[in-house]
């Protein structure tokens, strides 16, 4: 699908966006990614939302990402005989051991390792911090609580202990089930949330042995605090604003977003802004001002996707919400001030001959009449070196690779393109424009930039820059390669 931005847009999938129908028109209205959640659903389901994807993918001939999202050491509770049920500020409320389903007296909260941490006058804080429980006793297999905040809790909820150190394994029996079904499936992504370390993130490289790349959820104090080694060992990082909102003063989230997003494309890695972007349109076909304004700002700030959660998994405005994003992101990407800022901070690192190639297809296309940056990529990272320069024309990425074309769904500018296996340069030119005539980039009368690593199928060796004809007829026979 011809995008007419350059920031991605992560839609994730639920009860309100299961049907082929749904799917393909998220994806039409601008969904580069859908992002399945581990947390909810059984594997049959997510298996069913994969299928559909996949068929739509094929139906349209586009590559489009797929993120399985790792629940983690997340803490939730269990499930509601009614599906949900009111908390009245004041009452008691009790979390134990018990699987039986809920009501509004107790639920259940399958996690021994809090009871064994937990203290009275220790916080709970369930649905990214709505509802606030207050500790008055507690044993090894429950906790009775008072209510000091009340509100609407439902079935598995997320619930955060900011006051107590838990001992938690970065990833859970379940999670290690879902990863190998995930990679088995074949996603593109996998997140691993609540990451506290690098070595977390390593033990899940391990496990995906390269099947997926790794997206690191950056919403624990730990995180933000090893924050450089995690990213190193990491292809992708999220910025989980929902749970660091409430591990961490919500004040605090906007200077961690920035930095977070500048650090990533300084190491040339996708990042997402995440939650609560659109929130009101879980409800509304109309966003706020500020939700609008929250959505400029993630793309201002130059992060390579937005993300829609309960907007699309669980509102009433799924497409709208897509919609709203592609059009914000449109509004700012045309704004002179955004070219000005991508630009004021660019990365002048410049130390390989890739990053020398990158540099000057962007400075030959924002310079000249060039329509398009056209790049070879086999293990995506050209393409991502050249995202990184924020170029003012479009960067077709093509490869051979599927895995590849997917993967970069999620990276800033990239549209995706395969290709067959190439060996010589010449018919690398063609295809490539060929790429930018059939995609609506290029006309026959325009030029292009082509990148690509000669010989092919090495990775790593960027080393050669063409600007071509849009007009197959012009490019000789005496091209090089
Ligand atoms: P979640 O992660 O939606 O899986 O909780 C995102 C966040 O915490 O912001
Ligand atoms: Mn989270």
């Amino acid at each position: 699908m011809r995008r007419l931005r350059n920031v991605k847009i992560v839609a994730t999938l639920g009860p309100a966006s299961e049907t082929h129908e749904m799917i393909r028109a998220l994806h039409e209205a601008g969904a580069d990614v859908f992002r399945l959640n581990m947390s909810h659903g059984t594997h049959d389901e997510i298996r069913e939302k994969h299928r559909l994807i996949r068929q739509i993918e094929k139906d349209l001939d586009s590559p489009i990402a797929i993120l399985a999202d790792l629940q983690g050491p997340k803490l939730r509770v269990g499930t509601f005989a009614r599906g949900e049920e009111e908390l009245k500020d004041g009452a008691a409320f009790r979390l134990d051991l018990d699987p039986a389903e809920g009501d509004a007296s107790r639920v259940c909260l399958p996690h021994p390792e809090i009871f064994a941490a937990l203290k009275p006058g220790a916080t709970l804080l369930v649905n990214d911090g709505k509802i606030r429980l207050k500790v008055e006793n507690c044993s090894p297999d429950f906790a009775d609580c008072r209510v000091i905040t009340g509100g609407t809790i439902s079935n598995r909820k997320g619930v955060n202990v900011p006051d107590v150190v838990l001992p938690l394994a970065a990833l859970s029996e379940k999670d290690r089930a879902d990863l190998e079904f995930a990679c088995q499936l074949g996603v593109d992504w996998l997140a691993l949330s609540f990451v506290q370390r690098p070595e977390d993130v390593i033990e899940a490289r391990k496990l995906a042995d390269g099947r997926a790349a790794i997206l690191s959820k950056i919403e624990k104090p730990a995180a933000v605090e090893a924050f450089e080694d995690i990213l190193e060992v990491s292809d992708g990082i999220m910025v989980a604003r929902g749970d660091l909102g409430v591990e961490l003063p919500v004040a605090a989230v906007p200077p961690i977003q920035k930095r977070l997003v500048q650090r990533c494309r300084a190491a040339a890695k996708p990042v997402i802004v995440a939650t609560q972007m659109l929130e009101s349109m879980i409800e509304s076909p109309m966003p706020t001002r500020a939700e609008v304004s929250d959505v400029a700002t993630a793309i201002y700030e130059g992060a390579d996707a937005v993300m829609l959660s309960a907007e699309s998994a669980a509102g009433h405005y799924p497409v709208e919400a897509v919609r709203t994003m592609d059009q914000v992101a449109i509004e700012v990407e045309s704004d002179p001030t955004y070219t000005q800022i991508m630009a004021a901070t660019r990365i002048a690192k410049g130390d390989s001959i890739p990053h020398a190639i990158v540099a000057a297809a962007r400075e030959i296309a924002e310079t000249t009449e060039i329509k398009a940056i056209c790049c070879f990529t086999q293990s995506g990272t050209t393409a991502l070196l050249t995202a990184r320069e924020r170029p003012g024309v479009p960067i077709i990425a093509m490869t051979s690779l599927r895995g590849t074309a997917r993967r970069l769904c999620l990276s800033w500018g990239c549209h995706c393109v395969m290709t067959a296996e190439l060996e010589r340069f010449k018919g690398a030119v063609l295809s490539a424009v060929h790429a930018a005539r059939t995609g609506g980039f290029a006309e026959r009368t325009d030029q292009v930039v082509v990148i690509a690593g000669v010989p092919f199928n090495i990775p790593g060796t960027t080393n050669i820059l063409r600007v071509a004809p849009c007009d197959e007829r012009l490019i000789s026979n005496t091209d090089p390669g």
